[in-house]
C-alpha cells in the first residue's frame, strides 16, 4: 500500500507534495513524511498518523528553491508492513546524504541489512525500506556515480516496490524505479522548463499536467526539470482533465455517501450494457466462453465476496463449473492451470498485489483472462485480455461499499452474457432477468425509515462476545461481506457463516451474548434458513433477522420490502448490512472512513 509522490519544478514543493499525499491518503495513514532537497541541505518533515498532522508541521511559506530556481521533493503516506507505525519508521528514509520513499516490500531486506551492517552502515528504523538508501550510498561511495549506484541498487532488490530517491550528490535529480507497485509520472512544460510529478496513482497528477506515463514493471529512470529518461521505451497517455473530487456532499462520511450513491453508480455500471433483449459487453470478445470448461475467479477481501456470489450465478446460469480462490492462497498452491479455463480477477483498484500476481500467473499459463475493476489504466487492465470497468467512481471510504455492489451487478450481467453465448439460457429467460436487473438501482436506495431503524438498533450491538452473520446460497457471501464490514469499522469480532454449517460446530458458542444476524430472503431457501435460525434461537442466541417475512422468534427485526427476485433481496439486504455496520461504528466513536490498521489499495502481498 502506501502512497508516494515526487516533484521537480519551481512551484511550492511542500504544498504540491502534501496535496498529492492527501489524494493518496486512503492507501495508508500510519505516518506521512516529505523531504525537500535544497543544494547542500535536505529539509525533512515527518508525522505520525494522517496527512493533516504532517501539514501542521510544515509551513507552506517556506518554498525552498535551489540555485537553479528549482525545488525537488519526495513524499510518502505509509501503511506499515515492516516496523511499527512510529515516526522513526516513517518515510522518507535517510542514509548519509540521500533519501528514499518506497511503496511495497523488499523481501530480501534481512540479507541486505546484514551485508550493509558489516560494511559499516548504521540503521535507525525497523523498516525493509531503509536498506535501499544504504545500498545506494554503498555503491555510490565506490563509484561516485549516482546513476550507476542506483542501477546497482535496484538489481539487488527482491520483492515489490516503487521507489523515488533523491541525493545530495546529484541535487537536481529524482531517481525512480517501478517493480510490482504502481507509479505514474506526469510532465508539464512551462517557460522555465519542465515540471515533473510522480505519484502512486494519477489522482494527484490531474490538474497539474496533461501527459502521463503509467510505468510498466521493471522500468527505472531519472528525472530533472529538463530531462526525463527511462530504462526502456515508455508510452505517454493523456491525463483525464477533470477530477471528480470526491467530496462528502453533506454526508458525514465518505462511506455514507458511497452507500447512498450505490443506486446511481450501478445505473452507470449497466449503461449501454443492457437492451430489452440482450446483454452487451463490447469489451469482451463474444466467443470468449467458447471451448471453456471451467471458470476460475480470483480476488481478495470484499472483491472475493463478490467473486463467491458470482460463482453461484456463473455455475447456475452458464452450466460451466466455477470456483473461486483467494489470490494470496492461489499464488503459492501450485495451481493446476488449464488453457480451457477462463480466469477472472476482481479488484476495486486493479492494483491489489496478490490478485495482480495471480493474473500474471494465469496469463503466463496461456489462459484467457478478464479483469473486473474500477480503475482504468490500472496495472491489471494492462495485463488482462479484457477489462470490464465497474464504473463506481472514486471510492474513498476504506471499507468498500459501492465497489462491491457494482462488481456484483457486473458479474451477474457477465454470467447472463456468457450463459446466452453458451446457449444455456433461453432468450425469454434472459429478457426476464434483464427486467430484474433494471430494478437493482431501486433495491439499493437507502430508505430513511430503514436507516433510522438501523441507527436505533445499533445501540444494542456494541458489546457481546461476537457476531455470526448467516445466510445460504448467494446470501452466504453476503453474510461474509456483512461480517467483514462490521469487523473493519467497529473492531468487533464477527464471522460470516453458511447457515447450514452452524450445527457443525459454531452453534456451541450460542448464548444471549452471541448475536446472530440472519439473512432470510423470501426467494432463496426461506424454509431452510428459518430452521437454522430457529436452532440458534432455541439455544438463546440473540437474533436480528433481516427479512421481508415476519419472523416471530427474532429479538430484533429489520423488515425489508417484498421483491420479485432473490438478487433484488440481496441488494436491499446489502444496504442494511452496510448501514448497520456504519451506525455501530459511529456509536463506538470510531473513524468510519479510515479505520485503524487498514488501507484502501493493498499493493503489498
Ligand atoms: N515496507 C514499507 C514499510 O513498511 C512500505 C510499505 C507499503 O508500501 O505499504 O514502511
Amino acid at each position: 500500500m502506501c502512497g508516494i509522490v515526487g516533484y521537480i519544478g519551481c512551484k511550492n514543493t511542500s504544498e504540491i507534495l502534501i496535496n498529492g499525499l492527501k489524494e493518496l491518503e486512503y492507501r495508508g495513514y500510519d505516518s506521512a513524511g516529505i523531504a525537500i532537497l535544497d543544494n547542500d541541505k535536505i529539509e525533512v518533515y515527518k508525522a505520525l498518523g494522517k496527512i493533516k498532522n504532517l501539514e501542521e508541521k510544515v509551513s507552506h511559506n517556506e518554498c525552498v528553491l535551489n540555485k537553479d530556481n528549482l525545488s525537488i521533493g519526495i513524499g510518502h503516506t505509509r501503511w506499515a508492513t515492516h516496523g511499527k507505525p512510529t515516526e522513526l519508521n516513517a518515510h522518507p528514509h535517510l542514509g548519509e546524504y540521500s533519501y528514499v520513499v518506497h511503496n511495497g516490500i523488499i523481501e530480501n531486506y534481512k540479507e541486505l541489512k546484514v551485508e550493509l551492517l558489516e560494511a559499516g552502515h548504521k540503521f535507525v528504523s525497523q523498516t525493509d525500506t531503509e536498506v535501499i538508501v544504504h545500498l545506494f550510498e554503498f555503491y555510490f561511495n565506490q563509484s561516485n556515480d549516482a546513476q550507476d549506484a542506483f542501477n546497482q541498487t535496484i538489481k539487488r532488490l527482491d520483492g515489490a516496490y516503487s521507489i523515488l530517491l533523491i541525493t545530495k550528490s546529484e541535487p537536481t535529480k529524482i531517481f525512480f524505479m517501478k517493480h510490482g507497485s504502481p507509479m505514474a509520472i506526469a510532465k508539464n512544460t512551462t517557460e522555465d522548463g519542465d515540471e515533473i510529478y510522480f505519484a502512486s496513482s494519477d489522482a494527484p497528477l490531474i490538474g497539474h499536467a496533461k501527459d502521463v506515463v503509467y510505468l510498466e514493471d521493471g522500468v527505472s529512470g531519472v528525472a530533472t526539470n529538463s530531462s526525463l529518461s527511462f530504462s526502456e521505451e515508455v508510452s505517454w497517455d493523456t491525463l483525464p482533465t477533470s477530477k471528480q473530487y470526491a467530496q462528502k456532499d453533506g454526508y458525514r462520511f465518505f462511506m455514507e455517501k458511497e452507500i447512498y450513491e450505490q443506486s446511481d453508480v450501478v445505473t452507470d455500471s449497466m449503461l449501454g450494457r443492457i437492451s430489452d433483449e440482450e446483454i452487451i459487453f463490447d469489451e469482451i470478445d463474444a466467443n470468449i466462453i467458447e471451448g471453456i470448461n471451467e471458470i476460475k475467479i480470483c480476488a481478495c477481501g470484499t472483491s472475493y465476496h463478490a467473486g463467491i456470489t458470482a460463482s453461484y450465478l456463473f455455475e447456475r446460469l452458464t452450466k460451466v463449473r466455477c470456483n473461486v480462490e483467494i489470490a494470496s492462497e492461489f499464488r503459492y498452491k501450485e495451481p493446476l492451470l488449464k488453457k480451457d479455463t477462463l480466469f477472472i480477477v476482481i479488484s476495486q483498484s486493479g492494483e491489489t498485489a496478490d490478485t495482480l500476481e495471480a493474473l500474471k500467473m494465469a496469463k503466463k499459463a496461456g489462459l484467457k483472462t478478464v479483469v473486473v475493476c474500477n480503475v482504468d489504466n490500472s496495472s491489471m487492465t494492462r495485463i488482462a485480455d479484457a477489462t470490464i470497468l465497474t464504473r463506481a467512481g472514486i471510492e474513498k471510504g476504506v471499507a468498500s461499499t459501492k465497489a462491491f455492489s457494482t462488481q456484483t451487478v457486473v458479474l451477474w450481467m457477465m454470467a447472463l452474457y456468457f450463459a446466452k453465448q453458451n446457449n444455456s439460457i433461453e432468450s425469454e429467460f434472459l429478457q426476464k432477468e434483464i427486467q430484474v436487473l433494471r430494478e437493482v438501482p431501486s433495491s439499493l436506495t437507502v430508505e430513511d425509515k430503514l436507516h433510522e431503524k438501523c441507527r436505533r438498533l445499533s445501540k444494542r450491538y456494541l458489546h457481546g462476545h461476537g457476531f455470526f452473520f448467516i445466510g445460504r446460497d448467494v446470501f452466504y457471501p453476503l453474510a461474509l461481506e456483512g461480517a467483514l464490514k462490521l469487523k473493519e469499522i467497529s473492531y468487533l469480532h464477527a464471522e460470516g457463516y453458511p447457515a447450514g454449517e452452524m450445527k457443525h460446530g459454531p452453534i456451541a458458542l450460542a448464548d444471549p451474548e452471541l448475536f446472530t444476524i440472519a439473512l432470510m430472503p423470501e426467494h432463496s431457501h426461506y424454509d431452510k434458513i428459518k430452521s437454522n435460525v430457529e436452532e440458534l434461537s432455541a439455544r438463546d442466541s440473540t437474533i436480528c433477522a433481516i427479512s421481508p417475512l415476519d419472523f416471530e422468534l427474532a429479538d430484533d427485526f429489520i423488515k425489508t420490502s417484498n421483491k420479485s427476485h432473490y438478487m433484488l433481496e440481496f441488494f436491499e439486504m446489502l444496504v442494511v448490512l452496510q448501514v448497520l455496520s456504519m451506525e455501530i461504528s459511529v456509536r463506538l466513536g470510531n473513524d468510519v472512513d479510515m479505520p485503524r490498521n487498514l488501507a484502501k489499495s493493498v499493493t503489498v502481498e
